[in-house]
């Protein structure tokens, strides 16, 4: 298959790098050579760090390398390409025009997908003259280490369209879970559901970020508490989502005052230093004292 990934940011990249992996002939495009080259040096770094940990072997990681190609050029990118993944910003307007463009370049028979994590997958593909042929295909970060990719049924999408995106998740050796398009997909909605009642609990001092935490990892066998994976997500990126939910689901997912709050003063978790935990060089190291005063 001839893969075209548009956007050679952090999922870009990624999904460039398994789809050669997986034996695809891969074109990254992104606006700007630059971009396109940080695509390409990530790609090569991770592959390296696969033969490093004996992951990957050298004629494997020079293999993948040979089917990669990066562009500036949209045209050149899906022009030959049977499967089209867009993973430009999250912006609705910005998507839909990405969509558009690439259906006067692509063949008829190209399928097109968008990796948009709350979009919703139908109204992006609205933007298609031909929307049958597109489909959601929410991949996760780090996408050469996660092995979910939710595949999004939007109201527009056909029978072959879902059928490619299966075989194609399949191939990528990774597991597809089939999702009606519906605000937070299955993933989103569910993690930030037990993350927003997480929070809630600290609130109300039933008890520490620590002790939610621990009840969830050692009770559960979560590899991360719902506390502290809202730090390292981001707090603003939690409270984006949980606004968006809360306008299309309703008042379960109303965001908390602690978690506006600490919007507000710009403890945002892990990436700022400071959210429910304390952070330094990417290490938690105890609890912010806001919490602590509840
Ligand atoms: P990013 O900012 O790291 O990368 C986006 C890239 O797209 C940038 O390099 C930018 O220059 C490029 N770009 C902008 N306009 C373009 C265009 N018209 N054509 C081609 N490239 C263009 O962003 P990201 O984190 O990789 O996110 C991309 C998409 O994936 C978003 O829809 C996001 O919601 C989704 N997503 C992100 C994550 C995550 O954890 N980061 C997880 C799942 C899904």
């Amino acid at each position: 298959m001839h893969v075209a990934v548009l956007g050679a940011g952090t999922m870009g990249h990624g999904i460039a790098q398994v789809s050669a992996m997986a034996g695809h002939d891969v074109t990254m495009r992104d606006i700007e050579s630059e971009y396109v080259q940080n695509g390409l040096d990530a790609i090569e770094e991770n592959l390296r760090g696969g033969v490093e940990r004996d992951k990957v072997t050298e004629a494997e990681m020079a293999a993948t390398l040979d089917r990669l190609t990066g562009t500036t050029s949209l045209g050149d990118a899906v022009a030959d390409a049977d499967l089209v993944v867009e993973a430009v910003p999250e912006d609705m307007e910005l998507k839909q025009e990405t969509m558009r463009e690439v259906e006067g370049f692509a063949d008829d028979d190209a399928v097109l997908a968008t990796n948009t994590s709350s979009l919703s997958v139908t109204e992006i593909l609205s933007a298609l003259e031909h929307p049958e042929r597109g489909i959601g295909m929410h991949f996760f970060n780090p996408v050469h280490i996660m092995a979910l990719v939710e595949v999004v049924v939007a109201e527009q999408t056909d029978d072959g369209t879902l059928d490619l995106a299966h075989e194609f998740v399949d191939d990528i050796d990774k597991t597809a879970v089939e999702v009606r398009d519906s605000p937070g997909f299955a993933s989103s909605r569910l993690g930030v559901a037990l993350g927003v009642e997480a929070m809630r609990m600290v609130q109300e001092g039933v008890a520490s970020p620590e002790d939610v935490d621990a009840a969830m990892e050692l009770g559960y066998n979560h590899p991360m508490g719902p506390v502290e994976l809202g730090d390292v997500v981001g707090l603003d990126v939690r409270l984006g989502i949980l606004e968006y939910l809360r306008e299309e689901l309703g008042e379960r997912f109303r965001p908390p005052q602690i978690l506006k709050r600490k919007v507000r003063a710009g403890k945002l978790g892990k990436k700022t230093g400071e959210g429910f935990y304390v952070w330094e060089d990417g290490e938690k190291v105890g609890v912010s004292e806001d919490v602590m005063d509840q």
